[in-house]
């Protein structure tokens, strides 16, 4: 028995035998955090699994405290959690991958009392994005879900977040604002499949395979992207934070980066093996004191002074316009958060994560936003 074990040994209580009898030891509700506290150090079973044997009752606290978290990982796992009695009540989270939900797409909105859910589209692409987002959140439910139990689902769910989507578009708000009415926390995020981790290769290929610019290409600018995002949004009447992963700086400056670090950068490599090849070599390289291949490695518009120079100013002031535009359409909205190539020394700024926050406020029917609260 671990430490649990001396906690609720009924003899270091000094019960009486009809406290024995009738089973009184603990009440539920301090058993739940004294397994709570175990599983939020590490989250596994084998923790807490000697407390599970004591008896029913126990065990049906340590099955209700694991699954209230749940992360899944393979299809194979999706579907052998589904099948056990009692998880459609017990789970508060979810994480996934979106493509380990394929298996049974529906059963998500059977769980009754979920808060929390956050799925990590990495593995789609810009042409499959739609259809799986629609298979989780709209797709055929599960024949042993009821109708209730699907409306308790889309009424309970108050946080969601997607990660390394292909595009953030109307098809895909609508589909949330529709379905999850009572979201209070959005955070929908792309510009993270930006990866520059390798060549300026990979680093143009991924940005072709990502809308993470959407201004002028899918929206004529900031105007008409936020009045179609806050149109889409607009059934979320109590959302509160509001995360875009995306830039609002146009794609041509994008584009100008990757030119003008062209014609600057000498030693570019012209593909991805020879980038591979040159890293290898002078990391194996006998002088200690040369310079890192900083060259070699890709390098978005933030980290580029001449991109700063010429861009951050109207970029930044576009992004505070957008934030009090989809205000607008947003009652409940406290804050919007914009992924940008231009954070500064602001309190709503990150520069390490590449995002800027904006904070509203309303008074007397007029909206302000600024980057610090209120
Ligand atoms: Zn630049
Ligand atoms: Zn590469």
């Amino acid at each position: 028995m671990p430490a649990t074990g001396s906690i609720l040994e009924p003899n270091s209580m000094n019960l009486t035998r009809s406290d024995r009898s009738q089973g009184f030891f603990f009440p539920s509700e301090i058993l739940d955090e004294i397994v709570y506290h175990i599983l939020s150090s590490n989250h596994t079973f084998s923790t807490i699994e000697a407390f599970s044997r004591v008896s029913f009752r126990f065990r049906q606290i340590a099955l209700r405290s694991f699954f209230a978290k749940l992360d899944i990982y393979s299809k194979a796992h999706w579907i052998n959690v589904c099948g056990i009695t009692g998880v459609y009540s017990w789970t508060r989270e979810l994480s996934s991958l979106s493509t380990s939900l394929s298996s049974a797409p529906g059963n998500l909105l059977s769980f009754q009392d979920i808060r929390t859910i956050e799925l990590d589209f990495s593995n789609e692409g810009l042409n499959t994005q739609h259809n799986r987002a629609t298979q989780i959140f709209l797709g055929r439910p599960s024949s042993c879900s009821t109708l209730g139990q699907q409306i308790s689902t889309r009424i309970s769910l108050t946080t969601l977040r997607l990660s390394y989507l292909p595009r953030i578009d109307t098809a895909l708000l609508a589909l949330i604002s529709g379905n999850f009415p009572a979201l209070k926390i959005l955070a929908l995020t792309c510009s993270e499949r930006l990866l520059d981790d390798c060549c300026w290769d990979c680093y143009e290929e991924a940005s072709s395979c990502t809308t993470h610019s959407p201004i002028p290409d899918m929206y004529c600018n900031a105007e008409d992207l936020s009045v179609a995002f806050g149109s889409a949004l607009s059934p979320l009447r109590n959302l509160q934070s509001l995360h875009l992963g995306i830039y609002l700086s146009e794609m041509e400056i994008f584009y100008y980066h990757i030119y003008h670090s062209d014609l600057n950068s000498s030693l570019r490599p012209t593909n991805h093996s020879t980038t591979i090849f040159n890293l290898k070599a002078t990391s194996s390289s006998s002088n200690s004191n040369s310079n890192p291949p900083w060259s070699l490695v890709p390098y978005g518009p933030n980290m580029c002074s001449h991109c700063d120079y010429l861009y951050s100013e109207d970029v930044r002031k576009t992004e505070l316009y957008a934030s009090a535009s989809i205000a607008r359409f947003l009652p409940a909205l406290k804050e919007i958060t914009w992924s940008s190539f231009f954070a500064q020394d602001n309190p709503g700024d990150d520069p390490d994560e590449g995002s800027t926050m904006v904070w509203i406020r309303r008074k007397e029917g007029k909206i302000r936003v600024r980057r610090a609260p209120w």
